[in-house]
C-alpha cells in the first residue's frame, strides 16, 4: 500500500515514510492510492474478533510495511484493559428512540481522541526504534489533543513531547489530568497567553526548517494518517456489533471539529461497510453544517469563531476536509488545488452544483446544534434513560435524531464523557457528573509544568536545554 497527495506532487511513499510527517511536501493531504474494498464475506468473519483483533485485521490493510505479527503486538498494548476500562474497548450503550452510543471514550483521557492516539504511541516507538532515531513533538493544546497525545507518548523510547497550553485558561480537570503526568518524557508548558499564541509560536519553530531538523522536531495533529487509519476501526466495530446480519445497513452520527473522525466513517463506507448514513453535527460553528447543507465552503477568522459549550468543535477550519473534497472532484488533484487556490484568494470555494451528490453518492447529511439544544438533549435523555451525555455528543445526539428511520441502527459516537465538561452537565442537570473511580484523586496529585511568557525565544532556549 503506498500513499500519495491530494495535491499530486508526492512520489508514491510506504507508510512508515509518511508516518512521521504532517502535510505533504506540496500542501496536501497524504491518502493510499486506492482503497481496499471489504466483501461480504470478509466482514462476517471479523464478527468474533476483539477489539485488538479487528483492529490488526484493518490496520494490515492500510500499513503494509510493518510485519503482522509486529502490528497485532502493537494493537494488542494500545488497545487492552487497563488502558481502556472497558473489556470491549468500545462498548455499545443502547439510548432511547433507535439511538445507541458507540462508547469512543473509555480511554484515559475520557474522549475519543485515545482511540488513534493509542496506537499512534505504539507505532511511533516501533517506527522510531527500527530506524534508529529520536522524535520531539511539538505542539499547542487547549485541552483534548494534547492530552491524548501525551497518555499515548508518556514513557516511550525514542520520543519526547513538548506541549504548549494557555495558562490558568483550561479546565480544572484538564490541567490535572496534563500536569499530573511524571514522566521524564513529556514536558508542559503553560504559556502566559490564548490557545491562538500557543499554536503561533509552535508554528514559528515548525518552520524554521534548520532548527526543526537539528532538533527532529515533530507534530501529531489531526491531519496525521495513522490517526485516520486508526478511527476507521471502530466504525467496522460498530457495524459489527449493531448488526446481525450481512448487508444490513447503519447509520453513523458524529460530532465534528476538524473533520478527522466523520472522515474515517467516509473511508469506510468506500470499503464497502454498508452504511446508509453519516450524519454530520455541529455545534454554532456550523462551516461544515453550511458546507453540506450548500455546497459553499467559508472557513472563519479567528475572530468569526465562537467559544462554545461543546469546546472541542470550535474550529474555523476543517484541516482534514480537504481528504473528503479528493473524493468528491473524482480524486482530480488538479481541481483540488484549484479548490484551494480559490480559497487563498478569495476565502471560499463553490461546489453547490455537486450538493445533491453529498447525500445520494456519499451518504452524507448534516445538522447544528446549539448551547439550548446542547443543555436540552443532555437533560431528556438523562431523564429518559438514566444516561449522562456530555455537550459535544449531545450536539450528535440531537443532530442525530432528526435522521432516524425504522429498522435502521444510528450509532452516535460518544466523543468524550461528561467527567470532563462538569460545568455544563451543571447547567444541564442541576448536579455535576461522576468522576469516574480511578480518576477520583486527580485533583490531589502533584503536578509538573513550567510557567513561561509568551514569547517563541523563551520556548526556544527551552528545547535547546531539553533536548
Ligand atoms: C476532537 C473532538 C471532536 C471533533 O472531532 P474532529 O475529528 O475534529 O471532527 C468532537 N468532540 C470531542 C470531545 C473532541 O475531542
Amino acid at each position: 500500500m503506498k500513499y500519495l497527495s491530494t495535491r499530486g506532487g508526492m512520489e508514491p511513499q510506504s507508510f512508515s515514510d509518511i508516518l512521521l510527517e504532517g502535510l505533504a511536501p506540496d500542501g496536501g493531504l497524504t491518502l493510499p492510492v486506492s482503497l481496499p474494498v471489504i466483501d461480504a464475506a470478509t466482514l462476517e468473519s471479523w464478527r468474533s474478533l476483539d477489539y485488538a483483533g479487528l483492529a490488526t485485521e484493518i490496520l494490515s490493510l492500510f500499513i503494509d510495511d510493518i510485519p503482522r505479527q509486529d502490528l497485532a503486538r502493537l494493537s494488542a498494548a494500545a488497545y487492552r484493559e487497563g488502558v481502556f476500562s472497558s473489556s470491549a474497548i468500545v462498548p455499545l450503550k443502547p439510548l432511547n428512540q433507535g439511538l445507541t452510543l458507540l462508547g469512543l471514550s473509555e480511554g484515559p483521557t475520557l474522549a475519543f481522541k485515545d482511540m488513534a492516539m493509542q496506537f499512534l504511541g505504539q507505532v511511533f516507538e516501533y517506527v522510531l526504534t527500527q530506524r534508529k532515531t529520536t522524535l520531539n513533538i511539538l505542539g499547542a493544546t487547549s485541552g483534548d489533543t494534547g492530552s491524548a497525545a501525551e497518555y499515548a507518548l508518556r514513557g516511550k523510547q525514542g520520543v519526547s513531547v513538548f506541549m504548549l497550553s494557555p495558562y490558568g485558561r483550561m479546565s480544572a480537570f484538564q490541567r490535572a489530568q496534563m500536569y499530573s503526568l511524571q514522566d521524564s518524557n513529556i514536558h508542559n508548558i503553560a504559556i502566559k497567553g490564548v490557545f491562538d499564541e500557543c499554536q503561533d509560536i509552535v508554528k514559528a519553530l515548525s518552520n524554521d526548517l534548520e532548527f526543526k531538523a537539528a532538533y527532529k522536531l515533530g507534530a501529531v495533529n489531526s491531519i496525521n494518517w495513522a490517526r485516520i487509519a486508526a478511527q476507521i476501526v471502530y466504525y467496522f466495530w460498530g457495524w459489527l456489533r449493531a448488526t446481525t446480519m450481512p448487508g444490513q445497513q447503519v447509520s453513523f452520527a458524529v460530532p465534528s471539529g476538524n473533520f478527522g473522525n466523520i472522515l474515517a466513517g467516509h473511508l469506510a463506507r468506500q470499503m464497502g461497510l454498508p452504511v446508509r448514513r453519516l450524519v454530520l453535527a455541529t455545534n454554532e460553528n456550523n462551516v461544515l453544517e453550511e458546507f453540506f447543507r450548500t455546497g459553499i465552503y467559508r472557513p472563519r477568522s479567528a475572530a468569526d469563531t465562537h467559544a462554545t459549550s461543546s469546546p472541542s468543535m470550535d474550529i474555523s477550519r476543517a484541516s482534514n476536509f480537504e481528504r473528503f473534497i479528493y473524493d468528491l472532484l473524482d480524486q482530480d488533484p488538479a481541481r483540488v488545488s484549484a479548490c484551494w487556490a480559490q480559497l487563498a484568494q478569495e476565502g471560499e470555494f463553490d461546489l453547490s452544483d455537486m450538493q445533491p451528490l453529498f447525500e445520494s453518492r456519499y451518504g452524507f447529511v448534516s445538522g447544528v446544534s446549539s448551547h439550548a439544544d446542547r443543555l436540552q438533549t443532555i437533560q431528556s435523555v438523562y431523564q429518559d434513560t438514566g444516561v449522562l451525555i456530555d455537550p459535544h455528543t449531545a450536539d450528535g445526539v440531537k443532530v442525530a435524531a432528526a435522521y432516524v428511520e425504522p429498522g435502521i441502527p444510528m450509532l452516535v459516537l460518544e466523543t468524550a464523557l461528561p467527567a470532563k465538561f462538569s460545568e455544563t452537565i451543571q447547567q444541564a442537570i442541576g448536579q455535576e457528573a461522576p468522576v469516574p473511580a480511578h480518576l477520583q484523586s486527580l485533583a490531589d496529585l502533584p503536578q509538573r509544568f513550567d510557567v513561561m511568557d509568551c514569547q517563541t525565544e523563551l520556548v526556544r532556549d527551552y528545547l535547546v536545554r531539553h533536548i
